[in-house]
């Protein structure tokens, strides 16, 4: 799960940030609506948590600005007031959903993970040949087996089932795996592509290599 957090509080920020990142959620901290515009347009993301007020561009534009670009990405805002105003128009211009601050943490992971289900089916019950994936227990089993995997490797398998059967390159997986800030090289990726690969050997599925290119997941042996 890949959440763009949008925040000028920047203490508030850290503290939201590190709330969900204990909960295995990849963030992404931004402190502008412009700096939001600009990763919305740009990266793949699960979910975004927008604070209203907002130097420069507010929440309300950014989400305003996502919706005629045609993005269904589920975003939860937050408002500094309970303000009947604020929720109606939030939820006019294309928000999903919206919490008061202050809010307790156990809330927003619960609403985050709540908006990221009902949005994107494709992410519960990710299957193909014997290789299932539940992507809220973090947990792969081939067969009914488990099987273990490290944080990248089980982000690459994940993002490798949600586009089974379509080819994605090394740099889409980078993009779709890594918070902001953090880099990972074209090699790593091979790396951790042919663990992953070794780890679900007996699960019917294979990950083609596309030379010079990326990869293909679908079900049938290698
Ligand atoms: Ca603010």
């Amino acid at each position: 799960m890949h959440v763009l957090l949008v925040e000028d509080d920047e203490m508030l920020a850290d503290g939201i940030a590190r709330i969900l990142r204990g909960q295995g959620m990849a963030v992404d901290v931004v402190n502008t609506g412009e700096d939001a515009d600009r990763a919305l347009g740009s990266r793949e993301m699960s979910v975004a948590v927008l604070d209203i007020g907002l130097p420069g561009i507010d929440g309300f534009e950014v989400v305003r600005r996502l919706r005629m670009r045609g993005s269904a990405l589920p975003v939860l805002l937050l408002t500094a007031r309970d303000d009947v105003q604020d929720r109606v128009q939030g939820l006019e211009i294309g928000a999903d959903d919206y919490l008061v601050k202050p809010f307790a943490a156990p809330e927003l992971v619960a609403r985050l993970k709540a908006l990221v289900r009902r949005s994107s089916p494709r992410t519960i019950d990710l299957q193909v040949g014997g290789l299932q994936l539940d992507p809220f227990a973090r947990r792969a089993t081939v067969d009914g087996q488990i099987v273990e995997l490290s944080a990248r490797e089980w982000a690459v398998l994940e993002y490798l089932m949600q586009n089974a059967s379509r080819v994605v390159s090394k740099q889409q997986i980078i993009d779709a795996i890594l918070p902001w800030g953090e880099e990972l090289t074209l090699n790593a990726v091979e790396v951790y592509v042919s663990r992953v690969r070794s780890k679900i050997a007996s699960a019917g599925v294979s990950i083609k290599t596309i030379r010079g290119f990326g990869y293909m997941l679908e079900q049938g042996s290698a």
